[in-house]
């Protein structure tokens, strides 16, 4: 049976009327209206031959079970920010549920390999700060003794709101039993930003997730009054900080994937009349290329330092937080390639800048592969998000189509 992608799209237009306001979609993980989308979700799998139970860690696992146990493994979130899109990680539960109906009946209900779809838990971190919380507990890379502490903004800790959920935090780890028999992971989702939409192109391969370098950099200079210190002897904090907001461009523009954001500057004493004495900045460096990744954060590093020595200031940097580039699968990549060639006539290859699931998937060694479809305006978490139905309808197609070429080599 060719899947459907109309029924895609009512299913995602009924749970936008099931969790979404008039600002937007609402499903925060681990609150009430994240589990409405949830029990909505189970709602649909009622008449299909599946198994449903969530694991350790919050993940919503249904299996068609196969002739083999070895396992296509289909996902994504249905969680969202507050105020999102309708189509951010919903997308490509829908659509995994759709291709999962296809294989039922194409297969009288026992395909030659076993067919799972994932809703991972709390992809978004939009309550405690935590990305990826689920799939990182799926991946053996979750950071709970650190996050368990974590308070959402009306002081309620993580562990209480999982318990809340029925989630031990302890335990949050035994979700890496989940991994056992997972052969290949597919993942369909928005682009969330612009460039499909500037090609003109349906659909996108992606080549993995860009590796991230975040770090605090505060440039320290001296205090002084705005009235009495002539020009020629002042070191403005703020002068050294500014000079490297404007050269990361140039550092980043010599790569054509690469980006670079300093996103925050505070300044101090932070007054009308006082030459800046401290300011606190912080950089976000991205590209798919480790080395290309490492020669930025160089680059940056030595750009900082003539610039504080220019100004009479000093520097320091500490380091926030940083992920390594994650590439996904070369043989997935041109199964991908092959369904949106087929689908659209035209196929582009992108990284994602944005982290997913995907990328925590694809760090255990499991064969994964993201599609993107187009996100118009390039516009995300964010209630304007918007697709096209055409495309909406095309990433479908295509999404099936992966999945079955994914099905076919893992079966030989
Ligand atoms: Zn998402």
């Amino acid at each position: 049976m060719p899947v459907d992608p109309l029924r895609v799209i009512s299913d995602l237009e009924e749970l936008r009327a099931l969790t979404a306001d008039e600002n937007g979609a609402q499903r925060i993980a681990w609150s009430p209206t994240w589990l409405k989308a949830r029990e909505w979700f189970q709602g649909k799998l009622k008449g299909l031959p599946v198994e449903h139970h969530y694991d350790a860690a919050g993940n919503s696992w249904t299996t068609l079970p196969g002739d083999a146990d070895r396992a296509l493994v289909l996902g994504s979130h249905l969680d969202s920010v507050p105020n999102g899109g309708w189509l951010d990680g919903c997308l490509g539960v829908a659509a995994g549920l759709e291709v999962l109906r296809g294989f039922t009946e194409d297969f009288h209900g026992r395909p030659p390999i076993t067919i799972r779809l994932v809703d991972w838990a709390d992809e978004e971190g939009a309550r405690f700060g935590r990305s990826l919380f689920g799939s990182s507990a799926f991946a053996g890379t979750h950071t709970i003794a650190v996050d368990r502490v974590r308070n959402d903004r009306d002081g309620v800790r993580l562990e209480q709101a999982l318990r809340l959920c029925g989630v031990d935090v302890e335990k949050i780890g035994d979700a890496g039993v989940e991994r056992k028999n997972a052969a290949a992971y597919l993942e369909l989702h928005i682009e969330q930003g612009p460039v499909l939409e500037n090609m003109h192109l349906p659909l996108g391969v992606v080549l993995g997730t860009k590796g991230v370098e975040r770090h605090a950099i505060t440039f320290h200079g001296q205090e002084a009054h705005s009235g009495s210190t002539p020009m020629t002897v002042r070191r403005d904090a703020l002068a050294a900080a500014a000079k490297l907001a404007l050269e990361i461009r140039p550092i980043a523009k010599k790569h054509p994937d690469a980006v670079a954001t300093m996103g925050s500057v505070k300044t101090f004493p932070g007054i009308v009349t006082a030459v800046v004495g401290r300011c606190e900045t912080t950089l976000d460096m991205r590209d798919l290329d480790v080395e290309v990744l490492a020669s930025m954060l160089s680059e940056a590093l030595a750009a900082s330092e003539r610039f504080a020595a220019e100004e009479g200031c000093t520097v320091d940097w500490s380091r926030i937080w940083s992920i390594e580039p994650i590439s996904f699968s070369p043989r997935l990549i041109e199964f991908c390639d092959e369904a949106v060639r087929e689908t659209a006539g035209i196929s582009h290859r992108l990284p994602s800048g944005p982290l997913h699931d995907a990328a925590e998937v694809a760090r255990t060694g499991i064969p994964t592969v993201m599609m993107f479809t187009q996100s118009l305006a390039g516009l995300s978490h964010n209630k304007a998000e918007d697709t096209r139905a055409e495309d909406l309808k095309a990433a479908v197609v295509a999404f099936d189509r992966l999945a079955r070429k994914t099905l076919k080599w893992l079966s030989v």
